[in-house]
């Protein structure tokens, strides 16, 4: 998903406060020094209001003990346990003695959690048979059996002490921080409840209305901090993370909502083209009918390019279904009426496919280099003739990081001089020196990869700002568009043009099935030999920097690398060996993927993970494939030779591309009809489907196959699972979100730092974003300023800039 916070940093610099002033207060005001300072230092809080957001991540009852066999090995965990046995053991080989400590989650597991401490004085001392404790630190795998080694430890009230205060204890939820092995979860929890206590709440503005607090039944601010850190019952919590939830999701969408309305007051130009332009011409000459949701959308834009306000449009649509199309005649439009069109593309290869298919597609009305500009210029200096002359054609130009310093050169004067009507690049285009004459669209294709930032950073390329489509590589669910393009209009392109053949995608898994390598191959060799072209993508590339593909020339980090930097893992040791010998069923480590079932990133990579350039030499020497002309194809290639090698396969001169994930987006070559993805389970659900969308585009039926050499009770084979079973974008992306973690959904840029979804989750909590998006737009349309919500534009504008937000506070 999107690469970038859905919303860039404020740029106001509005002077007003920024919180209330209680919770600007240093903790070491509130907490003495070393305790501010172990917070500032483990957690980065610096504030009172910063450590009363930093919220429990669960809670425990006094009550249930964490079941064993259950704790997550390798990760820093905080466990109730009851001590079962102590005992003492000197080391053999150094001084010292080791006190063992064996822990039991009352279930009547028999083996229990062994616990070590060395020289462990105070829990000789402490931990006696049946004491009941809180543990905090990381289980690791010894022997096979768990262990946890020095772990912090706490003593906790006896639940079977007699008494009022036994009992009341044994109700009240055990909040249990995100803690670090120098500052364990209860340490936090003593230095919030000291920070309760002392808060003048009475000063708090609370961000939510008082309407919404009532018609939700929200408890107030000063309770939700009360019951979120110190719950009396377990309801308590539960109220609690309630109204924040919502408060979170409002504070979102009120941003997205305000932004929309700010750039969507802005003025534009209007560009209302011409009956008898370039657009009419190019309608006249297609060679397909538009489909009825083409149409439609077509309408739309056109309407809203002919006012003086800035289109700022989402468009989504599955894969294949004509975005493009759609696009250029937005573009042509705008052309017609004088202005320039800029489309930004994730990948050279993307730039370089557009480049061509547009120059192909718009035929004869494709201005030639100079000559046709020349020509389509003939009423000025301005791409269309901006004195009125209806143009005969435009051109096309691309720019791209990499190409040569000439012909960049050639194509930074055709954008500034206005003799590029279209000018088709990568991040390139947001380069300083690039102008523009007359900017008046922006299309962002596959925008995934792209954030707000960066079409910030084209819009003020533009004299007024420009309208703007963005697309969408595949669709995406309803509440992450909300999220992530929640400053956008949205349209969505749902069917296909018809006359589409359908792809059947089949999961090949070699561990059950070794014999399938050489049958793949085969099937390869049927499709050449029936006159079609075959992609084979693998996740690497294989030189000797051994990585996978995550440069395309000046597009770095933004290029298809594998599992879009979500960081899919296989986590199996022990390696398959290699995926194309046929004898590839080497042993998986499967132990190591238990409590990984979202198939996170194992830390070192799987070996032998298929590479370009080996599978290329593998296959050149496929008897199957004898004769067979097959070419790789890699983002680390210089520019000229991708585009040879590109340019070679849309012309059928190359049978079979083998390829990394640079061929993911949008590459259109309708003769291909068959797609071998070598160790699938390294991609991710939209991924899959992108690349898969490569195939089956020219009415010949696709086939598309998911090699893979984990074991079938691998957690990674189930994205492969649904991919095979559905080539409805709209279903995978629920499914795609569901086996993802949350992080992943949002981007890098949100799953660290303050401005993460903290309680929110986009999937699970649909109808608080859904309803907190409607409260938004009904405030912003009463108060566009925000001026009667003052405590929520402080939100907004704490989320948007926590720097900022932290700087005010020291200073
Ligand atoms: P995507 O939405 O995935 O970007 P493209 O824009 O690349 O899809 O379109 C896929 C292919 O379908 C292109 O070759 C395009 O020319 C073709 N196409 C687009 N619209 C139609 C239509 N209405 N009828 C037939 N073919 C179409
Ligand atoms: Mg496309």
């Amino acid at each position: 998903m999107s690469s970038a916070n859905p919303l860039p940093p404020s740029s106001s610099s509005g002077a007003q406060p920024s919180g209330p002033a209680e919770f600007a207060l240093p903790l070491d005001r509130l907490i003495g020094k070393a305790s501010a300072t172990s917070l500032e230092k483990h957690l980065g809080l610096t504030t009172v209001g910063e450590l009363l957001n930093y919220f429990p991540r669960r809670y425990l009852n006094r009550g249930e003990l964490t079941p064993i066999d259950k704790i997550p090995v390798n990760e820093d965990v905080t466990i109730m346990a009851r001590v079962l046995s102590v005992t003492k053991r000197r080391m053999r080989e150094r001084k010292g003695f080791i006190t063992d400590v064996v822990v039991t989650d009352d279930t009547g597991a028999l083996a229990g959690l062994k616990i070590s401490f060395f020289n462990g004085f105070k829990a000789e001392k402490e931990l006696q048979p049946r004491a009941l404790a809180l543990f905090s630190g990381k289980v690791t795998l010894y022997n096979h059996a768990r262990t946890l080694t020095n772990p912090l430890f706490e003593l906790l009230p006896d639940d079977e002490l007699a008494g009022h205060e036994a009992e009341f204890h044994a109700q009240r939820p055990l909040p249990v921080y995100s803690a670090t092995a120098k500052l364990p979860s209860w340490k936090i929890q003593r230095v919030v409840e000291t920070v309760l206590a002392a808060v003048d709440f009475s000063r708090l503005r609370d961000p939510l209305p008082l309407g919404i607090v009532r018609r939700e039944k929200f408890v107030d601010l000063e309770e939700a901090y009360r019951q979120i850190h110190a719950p009396s019952e377990p309801a308590d919590w539960q109220r609690a993370r309630d109204r924040f939830r919502y408060q979170e999701a409002l504070v979102l969408q009120t941003a997205l909502v305000r932004r929309r309305a700010q750039t969507a007051a802005e003025e534009a130009t209007a560009r209302r083209g011409t009956a008898d332009g370039l657009l009419a011409a190019f309608d006249a000459a297609l060679p397909f009918t538009l489909t009825p949701g083409q149409q439609s959308v077509g309408d739309v834009l056109a309407a809203e390019l002919s006012v003086d306000h800035p289109m700022n449009r989402l468009l989504q649509g599955e894969v294949g279904s004509g975005k493009t199309v759609v696009a250029l005649r937005a573009m042509l439009q705008v052309i017609d009426s004088g202005g320039q069109a800029a489309l930004l593309a994730p990948t050279e290869v993307l730039a370089a496919q557009h480049y061509q298919s547009i120059r192909a597609i718009l035929g004869p009305l494709a201005a030639d280099g100079i000559l046709g500009g020349l020509l389509s210029g003939a009423g000025g200096d301005a791409p269309g003739g901006v004195n009125g002359d209806v143009p005969a054609s435009t051109q096309v130009t691309l720019l791209t990081g990499s190409m040569p310093a000439a012909a960049r050169k050639r194509a930074l004067l055709d954008a500034a001089s206005g003799t590029a009507g279209i000018i088709i690049g990568t991040h390139a285009l947001l380069s300083d020196n690039v102008r523009f004459f007359d900017l008046g669209l922006i299309v962002v294709d596959e925008q995934h990869r792209f954030g707000v930032e960066q079409r910030d950073v084209l819009r003020n390329k533009a004299h007024k700002p420009p309208h703007l489509l963005v697309m969408t590589a595949t669709p995406i669910p309803r509440t992450v568009a909300m999220t992530v393009f929640g400053d956008l209009e949205m349209s969505v392109l749902r069917e296909l043009p018809a006359g589409r053949a359908p792809i059947s995608t089949h999961q090949v898994g070699l561990v059950e099935n070794p014999g399938w390598v050489r049958r793949i191959w085969s099937r390869a060799r049927e499709e050449i030999d029936a006159g079609h072209q075959v992609y084979v993508v693998c996740p690497k590339i294989g030189d000797d920097s051994d990585d996978s593909d995550d440069s395309d020339g000046d597009d770095g980090g933004y290029d298809g690398s594998v599992g879009d930097g979500s960081g899919y893992g296989s986590g199996g040791v022990g390696g398959a060996g290699p995926l194309l010998s046929a004898a590839s069923t080497g042993q998986q480590g499967a132990s190591a993927d238990q409590g990984n079932p979202a198939g996170r990133p194992a830390g070192a990579s799987r070996p032998d993970l298929a590479e370009v350039n080996t599978v290329v030499e593998q296959l050149r020497t496929e008897p199957a494939l004898a004769g067979a002309r097959i070419e790789a194809l890699h983002g680390r290639l210089d520019t000229e030779d991708k585009a040879d090698t590109m340019a070679a396969f849309v012309a059928g001169d190359v049978d079979v591309l083998v390829s990394t994930t640079v061929i993911e987006v949008g590459v259109d070559v309708h003769n291909a009809t068959m797609m071998v993805i070598l160790d699938a389970d390294r991609f991710g659900i939209s991924q899959l489907h992108q690349l898969r969308g490569r195939v089956g585009r020219g009415g010949l039926p696709g086939t598309c196959l998911l090699v893979t050499a984990l074991e079938p009770p691998h957690p990674s084979r189930r994205r492969l699972d649904a991919v095979a079973a559905t080539t409805d974008g709209f279903v995978l992306s629920q499914e795609d979100l569901k086996l993802r973690r949350e992080g992943d959904i949002l981007g890098a840029s949100q799953s660290g730092g303050r401005s993460t979804l903290r309680l929110l989750r986009v999937l699970a909590h649909e109808d608080i974003i859904a309803r907190a998006r409607e409260d938004a737009a009904e405030i912003v349309r009463k108060d566009p300023q925000l001026r009667e919500n003052s405590a929520l534009e402080a939100a907004i504008e704490a989320y948007l800039n926590p720097e900022k937000e932290a700087f005010l506070e020291r200073g």
